[in-house]
C-alpha cells in the first residue's frame, strides 16, 4: 500500500465556523480543528487506526468518536453494529456514494448491517418534500442506486416500514429528551425536526435492542455536521444505562465543483448526480473550480495547487488507484500537468463509472419499487 501523508492529501480550506454546526446547512466547514476542539472529537487522521481503505489513508476520513472499540471488534473478527442512512429528499450524487462506499467496507469488515433510507424524515425535516408520498418517490430511486452500488435487500431499511418496535423506541428516547438538550445541540427546531431527530437517535440506537442485534460497539459514518444527532444519541445511551456508547467515524464533504461548496442536491451545479448522463456529467467538470493558473505558461513555471482544486477532489474521493492519484498531485504540483488533460481525465474515470452504474441500477429499479411503493 502506498503510504499517503495527510497533510499532503487533506486540504484545509480557510473558512471561519460560526455558530456551531447545522445539520441541515450546506456551507463548507472550514475550520475543523476548532469543530474537533469544541465538540470533543478525536482527529483520525492522527490515530493509530490504519484502515487500509481509500476513505481512510486519503485523509477523507477526519474524526471519530470511540471508533477504538469497533476497530477492536474488527481486529479480532467480532461483530459489530454498521449504522448509517440518507434522508431520501432528492437524488443521490457522488458525496453520497461516498457514505455507502464506507458502508460497504464496514459490512465487509463483519458489520452488522443498518442502512436506512429515511423517508419520514425527508419528509417531516425538508420544507421542500411536500407529501411522505414524494419522499417514498425518491426513496425508491435512491435505493436502486444503493443496491447497484453492492448492499443488499438485508443490509436496507425503509423509516416508513420499520417494525412497531423502532417506533415505540423512539418514543422511549422521547421520555429522555429534555428541553435543554435540544437547546444546548441545535439552538431552536421546530417541531418537525424535532420529530425527525426522535427517528435519527433510534435509527442509531435501535440495532442494540435485544430483539435486534443486542448491546454492542456500532459505528456510524456521517460527515461531520452529523454530529449533533450523534452527540444526542450518545447522551440518550448513557441516559438509558442499556446500551454502549456508539460510536463514530466523521467524514469530510466532498466539495462541490463550483467554488466553496459542497455537493448539494438543492444546487445541481455543485454535484454530480448518479444519475447524469456521461455527457451531463462531462460538461460539469470540464466547467469545475480548479487549482490551475491563469495561463499555460504560468502553471507551467509555478504549478497547479490541487489542494484546492475540485477535480483533484472528484479523484481523491472516488478514484481507486493511489499510484496514478499521487502522480497527477505530484505532475500538477511541478506544473506538468494542464488542466485540460486532467480535467478529460476525470471525466473519463466519472462517465465510465456513471454508465456502469447505469447498467446495474436498470436491473434493480423494479426491486427497489417493489421495496418501497410495493408495486
Ligand atoms: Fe486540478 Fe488537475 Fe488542474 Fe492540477 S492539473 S489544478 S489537479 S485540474
Amino acid at each position: 500500500m502506498l503510504k499517503f501523508s495527510n497533510n499532503k492529501y487533506f486540504p484545509k480550506p480557510n473558512l471561519s465556523m460560526k455558530g456551531g454546526i447545522d445539520p441541515w446547512g450546506s456551507a463548507e466547514i472550514g475550520d475543523y480543528g476548532k469543530v474537533f476542539k469544541e465538540f470533543g472529537l478525536e482527529n483520525y487522521c492522527k490515530s493509530e487506526y490504519g484502515l487500509d481503505y481509500l476513505v481512510f489513508r486519503r485523509g477523507i476520513a477526519i474524526a471519530h468518536r470511540d471508533f477504538g472499540k469497533v476497530y477492536e471488534r474488527m481486529k479480532s473478527g467480532k461483530p459489530f453494529i454498521n449504522m448509517t442512512g440518507i434522508a431520501s429528499s432528492g437524488p443521490l450524487h457522488f458525496g453520497h456514494k461516498l457514505i455507502v462506499d464506507i458502508f460497504r467496507f464496514f459490512k465487509e469488515n463483519g458489520g452488522k448491517n443498518y442502512f436506512g433510507i429515511c423517508d419520514i424524515d425527508a419528509f417531516v425535516s425538508r420544507p421542500k418534500i411536500k407529501t411522505l408520498k414524494e419522499a417514498q418517490e425518491y426513496a425508491a430511486k435512491n435505493l436502486a442506486d444503493i443496491l447497484a452500488m453492492g448492499l443488499s435487500e438485508k443490509d436496507i431499511y425503509l423509516q416508513s416500514k420499520k417494525e412497531a418496535r423502532y417506533y415505540t423506541f423512539s418514543y422511549e428516547l422521547s421520555k429522555k429528551l429534555t428541553e435543554n438538550m435540544i437547546k444546548a445541540v441545535y439552538g431552536t427546531l421546530d417541531p418537525g425536526k424535532i420529530s425527525a431527530n426522535l427517528l435519527q437517535y433510534a435509527d442509531i440506537l435501535h440495532g442494540q435492542l435485544p430483539e435486534y442485534e443486542g448491546n454492542m460497539p456500532s459505528v456510524t459514518a456521517i460527515a461531520l455536521e452529523q454530529d449533533p444527532h450523534l452527540r444526542v444519541a450518545r447522551d440518550l445511551a448513557r441516559r438509558l444505562k442499556k446500551f454502549e456508547l456508539p460510536s463514530s467515524i466523521y467524514i469530510t464533504h466532498q466539495p462541490g465543483l463550483t467554488e466553496k461548496k459542497k455537493m448539494s442536491s438543492s444546487e445541481p451545479d455543485t454535484a454530480i448526480f448518479l444519475d447524469d448522463t456521461p455527457k451531463a456529467a462531462e460538461k460539469k467538470i470540464m466547467r469545475a473550480f480548479t487549482g490551475g493558473r491563469d495561463t499555460i505558461d504560468e502553471q507551467k513555471n509555478k504549478g497547479g495547487k490541487p489542494d484546492v482544486c475540485k477535480v483533484y477532489s472528484m479523484l481523491r474521493f472516488h478514484h481507486p488507484d493511489d499510484k496514478k492519484l499521487l502522480d497527477i498531485c505530484e505532475r500538477c504540483r511541478k506544473g506538468e500537468l494542464m488542466c485540460e488533460e486532467c480535467k478529460r481525465f476525470a471525466a473519463e474515470f466519472v462517465s465510465a463509472w456513471l454508465e456502469k452504474h447505469r447498467e446495474k441500477r436498470e436491473k434493480v429499479k423494479a426491486k427497489a419499487r417493489d421495496i418501497v411503493l410495493g408495486e
